[in-house]
């Protein structure tokens, strides 16, 4: 039977639909699309919204992606920065190929621009403070004043703005302003600034400018230098767009690029913004920018994010020109979805308990085989040691069982998953009442924790043979800030610190699989979640683990 062709029925996001338009009426023959991060400090799940955006339409519409760093503001980049950035969006899969591009590389092009704009008398050198251009700029109900310099003639103001290149004013003390309309009702129009004195160093060119260009002024420039057409960028540079049209206009590039503004990715309760980061990382409150509980893009890897679940997260979060904000459990239900049926699952217990089996040989060891991933069979099976002293996670055993408890208890029957049936049939303890061992019997036939009998236990219990285990340290994470309270103190606004956000569990044994994990391997542990071998922490021998995400939530689709 033939199948009905689907229909198109899978809808276009509002950018789509304008490269579409643009394609269709031949404004340009391929598109180019940038990502332009300002090497200021390292880039977070926001950001991978903007790259993946970026590049997935270059993808898809077969055109050009370009990486730019926007270095255009020598006070705060930092070379640093620049590998951080390169490597996380390396790692996130958007390929720039040999598209790399810095900004302060066309300084002298922004120059001669600015230089063009003075000839056509779009732009003059005004000797106004700063604050004094404010109070000449008005308010949003009314009209600004021009300044007294606007009319300067067009050699005074070609000698000037040399002269301002050639260093010989000092910082605020002139700068360049395009000349448009002080009454116009939007104020980035009334005479904006676009190139200013300041005497600092770059990281790039050094000492060789003294003069640089303003962001509204340079950015346009840089997407029609590079041939860009759609520079995509988010919410609060909307009212900026008609003074990006006017750059790229009066410059008379013949391709002219197009703004569009899209809504930032917000996360509820999650601290993006660099500057409290900064603070929590100066504060030793957190282990640097890739600290597990931050959502910097090199936190999320060390983590144990994928750039898939990322990836799945951004798409889910769709492009939008409304502000919102998503929640965290989102993003964890996108790296679960991604990691359960890739990775194995393996046996670790995180707060151990002795068991032992007093009627197994003393100093037997058996393998058992184990499937790596029940619904995954082409991860294949492992062989797993069993012996008589086993752990078990402490909560897996009590003396006095409230209802409905179905694990190990005074004279019940639970299945050591994968192992074998065994009773409870005593336990000890210390003098502080703390229970240290539980003895328990084994059924030898039931091996692989099948019913030799058609007998039924009603619980399965995880467990690692003592004498093969490997020790190991697993941390588990809460968000960093208390959610109860938000993000934010009303008072200072400073963070309200969840004190709870990292949990250290020193005494975990693991199965000894485990003990030679590398940097970055992800399993799930049975019952305790998903988990990754931190970059810096982990050895192999001594292994530590970050948790990524417990196995359930209540989060719905
Ligand atoms: P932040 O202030 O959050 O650190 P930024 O805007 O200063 O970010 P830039 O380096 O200027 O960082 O941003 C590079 C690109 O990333 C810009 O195109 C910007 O629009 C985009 N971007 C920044 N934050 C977000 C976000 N939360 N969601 C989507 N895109 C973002
Ligand atoms: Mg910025």
């Amino acid at each position: 039977m033939e199948k009905e062709t689907a229909k198109e029925t899978v809808s276009k996001n509002f950018i789509e639909q304008i490269i579409d338009k643009d394609l269709e009426e031949g404004k340009y023959e391929e598109i180019c699309t940038r990502f332009p991060p300002e090497p200021n400090g390292y880039l977070h799940i926001g950001h991978a919204k903007s790259i993946l955006l970026n590049y997935g339409l270059a993808q898809k519409y077969h055109g050009k992606f370009n990486m730019r760093f926007d270095d255009t503001n020598p006070t705060k980049e930092k070379v640093e920065f620049v590998e951080s950035i390169k490597a996380d969006i390396k790692w996130l899969g958007a390929d720039w190929e040999d598209r790399l591009y810095f900004a302060s590389d066309y300084f002298e092009q922004m120059y001669e621009a600015a230089v063009k704009l003075i000839k056509k008398g779009k732009a003059f050198v005004c000797d106004l403070s700063a604050e004094e251009i404010r109070e000449y700029r008005g308010t949003l109900t009314e009209p600004g004043k021009e300044s007294p310099y606007r009319n300067r003639s067009m050699e005074e103001n070609l000698d000037l703005f040399e002269r301002m290149k050639n260093g010989e004013f000092e910082d605020g003390s002139k700068v360049l302003r395009a000349k448009i309309d002080m009454a116009s009702p939007n104020i980035n129009m009334r005479d904006p600034v676009i190139y200013r004195v300041a005497h600092m160093t770059h990281h790039n060119t050094g000492d060789k400018w003294c003069i640089y260009p303003m962001y509204d002024f340079a950015h346009p420039i840089e997407d029609a230098i590079e041939g860009v057409t759609h520079s995509i960028c988010t919410l609060e540079f909307e009212d900026h767009r008609p003074l990006y049209d006017w750059v790229v206009k009066e410059l008379e590039y013949p391709h002219p690029p197009k703004q569009i503004e899209f809504a930032k990715l917000y996360l509820t309760n999650v601290v993006t913004g660099k500057r409290y980061i900064k603070k929590l990382v100066e504060d030793g409150i957190v282990d640097g920018w890739d600290d597990p509980r931050l959502v910097s893009i090199a936190a999320l890897r060390r983590r144990g994010f994928t750039p898939e679940s990322i990836k799945m997260f951004v798409d889910l979060c769709g492009v939008s020109k409304a502000n919102s904000s998503v929640d965290y459990a989102m993003l964890e239900y996108c790296i679960r979805e991604d990691l359960k049926m890739k990775k194995p699952r393996m046996m670790a217990v995180l707060d151990p308990l002795k068991l032992v089996i007093d009627n197994y040989p003393e100093d037997q060891i058996e393998y058992l085989e184990v499937a790596n991933n029940m619904e995954n069979p082409e991860l294949g099976s492992r062989k797993v040691p069993f012996g008589r002293e086993l752990y078990i996670e402490r909560e897996d055993f009590m003396e006095v069982p409230p209802k409905k408890y179905k694990r190990l208890y005074p004279d019940n029957e639970v299945r050591l998953m994968n192992a074998y049936f065994v009773k409870c049939t005593g336990f000890e303890k210390d003098e502080n009442g703390n229970i240290t061992v539980v003895h328990c019997t084994y059924d030898p036939e039931s091996k692989g924790g099948n019913s030799p009998d058609g007998r039924k236990v009603k619980g399965t219990i995880h467990w690692v043979a003592g004498k093969t285990a490997a020790k190991a340290e697993c941390r588990l994470y809460e968000n960093i800030v208390d959610e109860e309270k938000g993000v934010y103190n009303k008072e200072d606004g400073s963070l309200n610190l969840n004190p709870n956000s990292l949990v250290v569990l020193k005494d975990c044994y693991v199965e000894p699989a485990l003990a030679e994990a590398q940097a970055y391997d992800s399993f799930q542990f049975v019952r305790n979640g998903f988990f990754c071998a931190d970059c810096h922490d982990s050895k192999p021998g001594e292994p530590v683990f970050n948790r990524i995400v417990s196995l359930k939530s209540s989060f719905k689709l």
